[in-house]
């Protein structure tokens, strides 16, 4: 069956998206074909030998270095960039990193209008989208504008080969849950099921790959093609309740981003597999296997991806509290939410249970809940 709807509207940013090993050499170049002269190089701390490479690599067309990017883009850390912004004499910026590294350089081109250039050295996929999330006072809130999308994307697969496993498995999963929540988004399109599609079989394919050997090239390069699918379905349609979820438990409870939906991703997918009828075929046909949390359990567990949520840190004692944030200003999901499936997911996830108890422990929940409203109504 084709992905094609009777109705839909479909859009996308102009773009200008460049794969090759070694392709960073050419962020220079890339400056000026933007009609800019000196970039301002934006890392994490962690990166800044990479962001310092890359300057002595740009020469002329090299500001200076910003290294101050932080996981989930916390304002205060904006506001301190924006300082030192505004006494560097650029007139670009040029992200090399990860999502965070990303998320700093979309709040100072979302404040300043300056264009940018980025050379992304995870799987996140905020590359690709129009998206920023930013962190104050314990609450991340999401915005969208075209203005903060990036210009230029440069896909270097030589940058991504020093990223731990671990972490690689982490990025990997959060950019297939792009794909997985776009497949029944509400206005998805036919494009964006064709990405999603092919986005989930790169690292099906590639992962694996990748794992057994981290400095791969052509496993890495598919598996960075598979990211900017996923992160380009991911800047194009409405994510639903796994993305909520992640982003109160990394926004208010300070859990780590891509770990976090690498946890998440089985639980969520199998809860709205059951309200989403063929939309997942997709997946079920890529793993080969018509239990969708099986198949993603099965995938995810094959690479070594992290299992609970109490082992990144969440606490127990948090959780109702989490449902409660995931229920308020909740966003649109196939699946109608309640308070009471919601908190049972995120137990299941936190005891990092196998997805056919968590099921079991749903039904029970379910069955619990049905007996209270018929003793209501007796
Ligand atoms: P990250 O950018 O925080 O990177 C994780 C760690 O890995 C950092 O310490 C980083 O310096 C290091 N690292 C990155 N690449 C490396 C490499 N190649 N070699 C060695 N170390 C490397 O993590 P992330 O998961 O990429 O991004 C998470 C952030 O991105 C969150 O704040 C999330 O909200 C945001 N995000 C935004 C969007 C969007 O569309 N707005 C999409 C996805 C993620």
């Amino acid at each position: 069956m084709s992905s094609f709807l009777p109705e839909f509207a479909f859009s996308q940013a102009a773009v200008r998206v460049r794969f090759a090993p070694g392709v960073r050499h050419d962020t220079g170049a890339e400056v000026e074909r933007l009609g800019c002269r000196r970039a301002i190089i934006i890392s994490t701390p962690g990166q800044v030998a990479m962001a310092h490479d890359l300057r002595t690599d740009m020469g002329e067309f090299a500001a200076g270095v910003l290294p101050l990017a932080q996981m989930h883009t916390p304002v205060p850390v904006t506001q301190e960039a924006m300082l030192q912004v505004g006494q560097m004499d650029g007139d670009c910026l040029v992200a090399i990193g990860g999502g965070s590294t990303i998320g700093l350089a979309k709040a100072l081109s979302l404040r300043t209008g300056l264009p940018q250039i980025v050379l992304p050295t995870t799987y996140a996929g905020s590359e690709a989208t129009p998206v920023l999330g930013q962190t104050e006072d314990g609450v991340k809130t999401t915005l969208t504008d075209a203005r903060i999308q990036p210009q230029v994307i440069l896909y270097d697969a030589e940058l991504i080969r020093s990223l731990p496993v671990s972490t690689t498995v982490a990025s990997a999963l959060n950019a297939m849950a792009h794909a997985a929540e776009g497949l029944y988004a509400r206005d998805r399109n036919p494009i964006s099921t064709l990405l999603a599609t092919e986005g989930l079989r790169a690292f099906r394919r590639a992962l694996p790959d990748v794992c057994r050997n981290p400095r791969d090239l052509t496993a890495r390069g598919e598996t960075l093609y598979g990211a900017w699918l996923c992160g380009t379905v991911l800047g194009q349609v409405g994510m639903a309740l796994h993305h909520k979820l992640c982003h109160v438990l990394g926004g208010s409870f300070g859990l780590p981003h891509a770990e976090t939906h690498a946890v998440m991703l089985r639980y969520t997918i199998a809860f709205n597999a059951t309200a989403t009828g063929a939309l997942l075929d997709p997946i079920r046909e890529i793993f080969d296997d018509g239990d969708i949390g099986h198949a993603l359990a099965i995938f995810a567990d094959g690479v070594g991806a992290p299992r609970a949520l109490r082992d990144l840190g969440m606490r127990e004692a948090d959780l109702a509290g989490a449902a409660d944030l995931a229920m308020s200003s909740a966003y649109w999901n196939p699946r109608p939410l309640i308070r009471g499936e919601i908190l049972g997911l995120l137990r299941s996830a936190w005891a990092g249970r196998t997805v056919a108890k968590a099921a079991r422990a749903e039904r029970q929940s379910q069955g619990q809940m049905a007996a209270v409203v018929r003793r209501r109504h007796r």
